[in-house]
């Protein structure tokens, strides 16, 4: 899959010689040892390769497969993936493990000669991890973050994969006010469940969709919900997604500061405009500028701006440019996405990918790095998504001391996290991370709505799992 994302079935059942293009592997268990085999076909040429090894020698046999199988699909495939062998979501959280339990030489070296990662990746994920270790090491384990989720946006953008329902469409539009409805209710609900097992708030963040779809006066009730029913006290982060400028209004973005929301996010994704018409983001970028310095005007003083490398129609000057431009406005953090190629998204069913190659992606995000870096910004979190353009990564960069926390910790999953509202998950983490327990809510909003009660059944889940470890 990371040579060939798209494809659904690339694996032969049964070897045989004029299968076309394949790749196969196989593993014989034979007394005392056990033989690895793996061929590939492409293009009309073919490479095979084979290992033996004693049976005490072997102590992952998919590691042994795949790290023989992995220089042929290279080598015919005419690429090197930066991640080498790596599939999973969190690099970071892989190295930062490897680190603690051993030292950064040799998790350096896991990296690049166990997983054939390059150096360049290497190094970026050991950043990473450095930082997130700060972050980590402050959490106590009665702590959570409360998760919010608003799952509906102006339109839909043609590389989303979220369940996120356009209100341009009635029935859409029809569902929001009984859906804040049920959310006030499960704030309440949720409110109580951290009371009784005496759990801590440490930060919040609203996510989607795009929050700022609600108007000022669902906003106003939402905000006020929780303020009702959690303590804030400790509550040192509060995140609002207001990603698409085309919802953000003055009086949204004074609601959000009376309730001292200090973080929001405003998502140019590019400053081109042909860019934003072909992804079918109705608005431009000089809306992303002018929205921004009202957001300053206000008094925001933490602004998150999302740039997507690989959006179709782009080209490298078109992202240089896009970084330049969030960078010279002053955004305290910079994420930098990939674009993933989902399936369940238009730019995949309607077959518009666009054109941008794997090599330019690579130059993009090398080009986004570098002017990061000189400008004082730092990367403090990251995380991969499958079907993304080369496999590269999204990385979350930040100003000194402007790192959001609940990134780390939602992604790196090393805090319990309450959630609410339709397709959210709540997490729940045994003492010492041994397992990781998820509740999920319905995903679509008409049936979070009417299955509320169910959903609340269970969520009662939260209850019983902290008793389990008193
Ligand atoms: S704004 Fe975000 S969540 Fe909404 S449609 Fe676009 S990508 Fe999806």
């Amino acid at each position: 899959m990371l040579f060939f994302p798209l494809e659904k079935n690339i694996a032969l059942k049964e070897f045989t010689e004029d299968a076309g293009d394949y790749f196969y592997t196989e593993i014989i268990r034979a007394e005392g040892n056990v033989t690895f085999k793996a061929a590939f076909s492409y293009k009309g040429e073919t490479l095979s390769n084979e290992k033996s090894l004693k049976n005490e020698e072997v102590t992952d046999e998919e590691y042994e497969l795949l790290s023989l199988a992995y220089p042929l699909l290279k080598e015919l495939c005419g690429f090197a993936p930066g991640w080498g062998m790596l599939t999973g979501v969190r690099p970071s959280k892989l190295i930062m493990n490897k680190m603690l339990e051993t030292n950064e030489e040799t998790a350096r070296d896991y990296f690049i000669n166990h997983f054939f990662a390059t150096p360049e990746k290497t190094e970026l994920a050991l950043s990473v991890a450095k930082r997130e270790i700060e972050i980590v090491k402050s959490i106590d384990e009665k702590s959570f973050s409360l998760y919010v989720s608003i799952p509906f946006c102006p339109t839909r953008c043609s590389y989303c994969s979220f369940v996120s329902h356009s209100i341009g469409t009635d029935s859409a539009k029809k569902l929001m006010p009984e859906y804040v409805n049920k959310l006030c209710e499960e704030i309440a609900f949720t409110g109580l469940k951290a009371k009784e097992n005496e759990l801590k708030l440490t930060s919040v963040y609203w996510g989607g969709g795009t929050p700022t779809t609600l108007s000022a006066e669902d906003l106003d009730r939402v905000l006020s919900a929780i303020e009702d029913n959690f303590d804030l006290t400790n509550c040192t982060e509060y995140t609002v997604e207001a990603g698409r400028p085309d919802t953000i209004t003055p009086e949204k973005l004074q609601v959000l500061k009376k309730h001292k929301v200090g973080r929001i996010s405003i998502n140019p994704q590019t400053f081109s405009n042909g860019v934003l018409e072909a992804i079918g983001r109705k608005h431009s970028a000089e809306l992303t500028i002018e929205k921004y310095n009202l957001a300053r005007e206000i008094g925001f003083d933490c602004i998150n701006m999302d740039l997507i490398a690989g959006l179709p129609t782009d080209t490298l000057e078109g992202f240089k440019n896009s970084v330049d431009k969030a960078i010279a406005l002053g955004a305290e953090n910079i994420t930098v996405h990939t674009l993933a190629l989902k399936r369940s998204s238009t730019i995949v069913t309607e077959n518009e990918s666009g054109s941008v190659s794997e090599k330019d992606v690579a130059k993009m995000l090398d080009y986004a790095k570098k002017v990061l870096t000189k400008s004082g910004y730092y990367p403090y979190y990251m995380y991969r998504q499958s079907k993304a353009l080369g496999n590269f990564e999204n990385v979350g960069w930040c100003k000194e001391h402007k790192e959001c926390k609940y990134n780390v910790l939602m992604m790196e999953e090393y805090q319990h996290i309450l959630s609410v509202g339709a397709g959210s998950v709540t997490k729940l983490l045994s003492p010492g991370i041994e397992k990781i327990e998820r509740i999920f809510n319905y995903k679509f909003p008409f049936e979070y709505i009417s299955r509320f009660s169910e959903l609340l059944e269970k969520k009662e889940r939260i209850s019983t799992f902290f008793g389990e470890y008193q």
